[in-house]
């Protein structure tokens, strides 16, 4: 689950993490009212406007602007919220803002030179351990940095079995060039911020820029966190910042009605029991020369209902071109899985107006395709992956 900036902020904060102060605002009085609060709280008199959306270079999109007076928080605050933030990171059509962060201004003058760094935190899969990957090159996107200075990153492994060692925050601190106050604070920021990725059970930190101040104060001025979500039952109230708004309507449908689903770009919708035979089954439709409109997996009751609850989410892709249904009958019978594609068709009569590949393997599959031959539905019955495959790429062809 990703998490808007001012909630990853709001963790990182919970845990002594340095961050530019903010506080969220609907409109663009409470956005007043809010900059009012931090003038008194921090000293601050110019304040950042960013726009909360789940997408990152909102800066160049024009979604995080500098206010210098009250006027001007007023005046930005109502251009970001309810504009459609196009930025690198969005499609086309952009983002909806809803809300906006008040933030202090930290690029203040001071005694010595502002700089940015990158530092995100993450899961090496190759090796299986957290590892911290940092950049002096921050404020810009980490993909260019990679492609055209990658010996500009850096990254350090921990070991699970004794956690973030001291000389390795004090490592990453040397790297990053810095000496005296900053060193100090960059090394203490470090080690709060990897407590804070472990306990708060996340799976992506990426702070991008943190910002060391011109009085050597070390900062996240941005914050995008990803929650582990296998880990939200336990973390009640994040898990209750959930803002379905920035998720893709048809997936937030899905969910509640407990299916797995994914939207894809795809002409061929797939619904298909299981995620590693809906992985297969989407390599299968490559192979036929489809694309593969979606993942979903029904999981282990493929009733009428369910089935028609598949059929109803993957047709609301208008892209679909035509549906292979891929089901192995192992707990679940095959002809219940074929009664539950014939009743589901029936209820739904004229909406399903795109052909329908139904492959059932298993447990009374030939029962199964017999019930579907006889059905006198626009249903194409296989029993084995390469008949399924071939009457896909002929219904594409039709
Ligand atoms: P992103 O564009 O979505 O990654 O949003 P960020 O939170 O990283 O902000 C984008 C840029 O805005 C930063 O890289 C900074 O250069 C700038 N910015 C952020 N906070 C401040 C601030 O307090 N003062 C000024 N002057 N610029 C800021
Ligand atoms: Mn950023």
């Amino acid at each position: 689950m990703n998490l808007h900036e001012y909630q990853g902020k709001t963790i990182l904060a919970s845990f002594g993490v340095g961050i530019q102060r903010g506080i969220v605002a609907q409109t663009p009085e409470e956005a007043v009212a809010a900059a009012k609060k931090l003038t008194e709280d921090t000293g601050t008199g110019w304040h950042v406007i960013k726009a909360q959306v789940h997408a990152g270079g909102r800066g160049k999109g024009g979604g995080v602007k500098l206010a210098k007076n009250l006027e001007d928080v007023k005046r930005i605050a109502g251009e970001i919220i309810g504009m459609n933030l196009v930025t690198p990171q969005t499609s086309a059509a952009g983002k909806k803002v809803h809300q906006v962060l008040v933030a202090e201004d930290v690029y203040y003058p001071g005694a010595s030179e502002t700089a940015e760094f990158y530092v995100s935190v993450l899961l090496n899969r190759a090796t299986g351990r957290n590892m911290i990957m940092y950049s002096t090159e921050g404020g810009m996107d980490i993909e260019t940095v990679a492609e055209h200075t990658p010996h500009l990153i850096f990254t350090e492994e921990i070991d699970p079995s004794v956690g973030l060692m001291p000389f390795q925050a004090r490592k990453i601190a040397f790297n990053l060039g810095l000496s005296g106050t900053a060193f100090k604070e960059m090394t203490q920021f470090i080690t709060k911020l990897y407590r804070a990725f472990v306990e708060s059970d996340s799976s992506l930190f990426e702070i991008n820029p943190v910002l060391k101040t011109s009085d050597d104060k070390i900062i996240a001025v941005d914050a995008k966190v990803t929650l582990d979500d296998n880990a939200l039952f336990r973390r009640a109230e994040y898990a209750s910042w959930r803002d379905e708004r920035e998720e893709d309507p048809t997936e937030v449908e899905a969910k509640a009605v407990g299916l797995n689903y994914v939207t894809l770009e795809g002409n061929v919708g797939c619904m298909v029991n299981g995620a590693g035979l809906a992985m297969a089954t989407m390599d299968l439709i490559k192979m036929a020369g489809g694309a593969p409109a979606n993942f979903l997996d029904v999981g282990g009751t493929a009733d009428a209902k369910r089935v028609e609850q598949a059929f109803r989410i993957i047709l609301k892709d208008e892209q679909v071109k035509a549906i292979l249904i891929n089901i192995f009958g192992g707990i679940v019978r095959c002809d219940r899985v074929a009664q539950g594609v014939v009743d589901a068709y029936k209820n739904m009569g004229d909406s399903i107006n795109v052909p329908i590949i139904v492959r059932l393997q298993g447990t009374n599959a030939v029962e199964a395709k017999a019930l579907l031959d006889a059905s006198g539905l626009a249903v194409h019955a296989a029993v084995q992956f390469q008949e399924a495959a071939d009457k896909v790429k002929e219904v594409l062809q039709a």
